[in-house]
């Protein structure tokens, strides 16, 4: 009874698959940052910098610059309640 190989040799993944292109310059933290998804979460690492109102069509959305006191990318978070696509994303 011997066991049916396939034909097809199964892909053997030994390197996390890179879902996103993302800049090597961003440190570990900063690269396990979900982008672009309002209620991902940051990392400790980040400093709070200035925020700013941007007036939008149905009101105002408050964006908060952070920097990376590791990588020194630099960070805005959008807290927009009707897009939940607005969140992190690296400026610099
Ligand atoms: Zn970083």
């Amino acid at each position: 009874m011997g066991r049916a190989i396939s034909p097809k040799t199964p892909m053997i993944e030994d390197t996390i698959p890179l879902t996103t292109a993302k800049p090597s310059t961003l440190c570990e933290s900063c690269a396990g940052v979900q982008q672009n998804w309002r209620r991902a979460k940051g990392h400790p690492e980040l400093i709070q910098g200035t925020h700013r109102a941007v007036a939008h069509r149905h009101g105002s959305v408050t964006i908060t610059k952070y920097v990376c006191e590791r990588c020194g990318t630099v960070w805005e978070y959008e807290n927009n309640k009707v897009n939940r696509h607005a969140g992190w994303s690296v400026i610099g």
